[in-house]
């Protein structure tokens, strides 16, 4: 056959996978070897080594073939892991690899006809979808997949909980050729990971302003701390029998020229996803650390200092000897250090980050659950971390006047946490009732608009004073 001709001529010698020079003598067997090269060649360029999964390339490729060549409409699902990072970093490249192999055969299990799946790269993979019917067919196809990830994967001996992020784009409505696809996919599959991830979300050409606006946040958030715009406010958590300061909460404030505000919670989440969480939330911690310190030298020594505390920089930073260097470098009895963390982070990385808590505790930081009952509450987290503290959120508080049922979940949390030694904070009281109720049914504690918003450091300590 003509093609093999070509190539023996042009490919006379060459190197096997030893790095050996070989040669070919032109007989029939070298022919076959020549061959199975040659499709070894084909299978390395086109196939992902790990997954075994057909690749970007090919992707590309069977794309342009198909809309080309058919004109056919085809829709793409871009799936990606949440926070697929912190089982490389934190548990080891290896076991993320394990990951991807059993992911990979986990959705190859559920495609329909008419469907491929590529590995796009790292831990994002591309399912091309051919006869679908309507997006409402595609979105239950996507849920599917997310139910899919509901049992954990078996890594050596741990059972690893992840979820995936899905965007769906259709072509041609949602773009105009297979780049626009796979774009436009990708940045639906944004919007998921903003909702808080294992969710799939549909195209819209909204979005792109969105991920220009947030491109822009991004790039200027990286000179942010540089260029002296971060601040820290500090909101006084009070004592509901006594009405007495017993300590702040350190909150992130960026001011921003030029940008309208952003609420502090966005910021947080676009510092998350590039990692400007690390250095940020450091700077973060060093500053309320140093402001505490400050507030026990003017005399108030039993004050302590809530500071929230990203899933990033538990997995991520070696982060309880960071606590520590802080902690020696402005001489800060840990003690008086309280750090929280949100329940829908131990939700996904439970396993991950136990240890480091509890290296924490051992420098004898106490750590407080924050928006308690606001997510998944697993009771389970109270019995097998080092938390002292709740946070009830202030979904709780908002309607604890009007709706039962908010005051019977508030009563529960109060009497658990007495049950269990731990104090109770209640978030967000703005009005005299809440704070009323609070009061008789013996919560510990209190932070909201009521008593002091979150104010700078000055203020903070003049608050004090009053
Ligand atoms: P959070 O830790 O639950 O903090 C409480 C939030 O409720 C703060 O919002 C505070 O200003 C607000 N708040 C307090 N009392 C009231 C009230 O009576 N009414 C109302 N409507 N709101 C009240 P903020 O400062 O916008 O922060 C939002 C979230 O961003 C925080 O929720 C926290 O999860 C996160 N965050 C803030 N600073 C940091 C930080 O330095 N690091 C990390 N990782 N997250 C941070
Ligand atoms: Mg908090
Ligand atoms: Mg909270």
């Amino acid at each position: 056959n003509g093609q093999y001709i070509w190539i023996w001529s042009r490919a006379r010698t060459w190197y096997d996978k030893y790095g050996k020079l070989q040669r070919i003598l032109g007989t029939h067997t070298d022919i076959t070897a020549l061959r199975e090269y040659q499709s070894q060649l084909h299978h390395q360029a086109y196939f992902d080594s790990l997954t075994n999964l057909p690749n970007r390339l090919s992707l590309n490729r069977d794309l342009e073939e198909y809309i080309v060549v058919t004109g056919h409409p085809i829709a793409a699902l871009f799936i990606d892991l949440d926070n697929f990072k912190n089982v490389n970093d934190f548990m080891s490249h290896n076991l993320g690899d394990q990951l991807l192999q059993q992911v990979s055969r986990r959705i190859e299990a559920l495609l329909d006809e008419g469907c491929s799946l590529y590995r796009f790269g790292g831990d994002e993979f591309i399912l091309l979808y051919r006869q679908w019917k309507s997006l409402d067919s595609l979105e239950e196809y996507a849920v599917q997949i997310l139910e899919s990830f509901k049992a954990p994967f078996a890594l050596n001996d741990s059972l690893v909980y992840i979820t995936p992020s899905i965007g769906i784009a259709v072509y041609p409505d949602h773009a105009s050729d297979g780049d626009e696809l796979i774009k436009h996919s990708d940045i639906a599959m944004y919007r998921s990971k903003d909702k808080g991830g294992n969710c799939c979300t549909v195209f819209d050409p909204t979005m792109i302003q969105d991920v220009s606006d947030r491109l822009k946040i991004e790039g200027r958030l990286r000179t942010a701390l540089a260029n002296n715009e971060l601040t820290v406010f500090y909101q006084p958590e009070v004592a509901v029998q006594t009405n007495q300061i017993t300590g702040f909460e350190a909150l992130l404030r960026w001011n921003s020229p030029g940008l309208e505000e952003i609420p502090v919670q966005r910021v947080i989440e676009i510092a998350e996803t590039t990692g400007l969480i690390v250095p940020i939330g450091r700077w973060v911690l060093e500053q309320a650390c140093r402001f505490i310190k400050q507030v026990h030298e003017l005399g108030y020594k039993d004050l302590s200092i809530s500071v929230n505390v990203s899933i990033v920089q538990l997995t991520r930073s070696q982060f309880a000897q960071t606590v520590s260097q802080i902690l020696q470098d402005v001489g800060l009895d840990a003690a008086h250090l309280r750090l929280e963390i949100t329940e829908s982070v131990l939700m996904e990385s439970y396993e991950i980050i136990r240890s480091e808590l509890e290296a924490l505790n051992e420098i004898g930081i106490s750590m407080a659950l924050d928006d308690f009952g606001k997510g998944y509450s697993s009771l389970a987290y109270l019995k097998f971390l080092p938390i002292t503290t709740l946070k009830i959120d202030k979904s709780f508080i908002d309607d604890i006047v009007k709706e039962q049922k908010d005051r019977l979940l508030t009563d529960q949390i109060i009497a658990i946490g007495e049950k269990l030694g731990l104090s109770v904070v209640a978030e967000g009281v703005e009005m005299d009732e809440q704070l009323e109720y609070l009061v008789h049914h013996r919560c510990d504690k209190y932070q909201g608009f009521i008593f002091s918003r979150p104010v700078c450091q000055e203020q903070a300590i003049s608050l004090l004073h009053s």
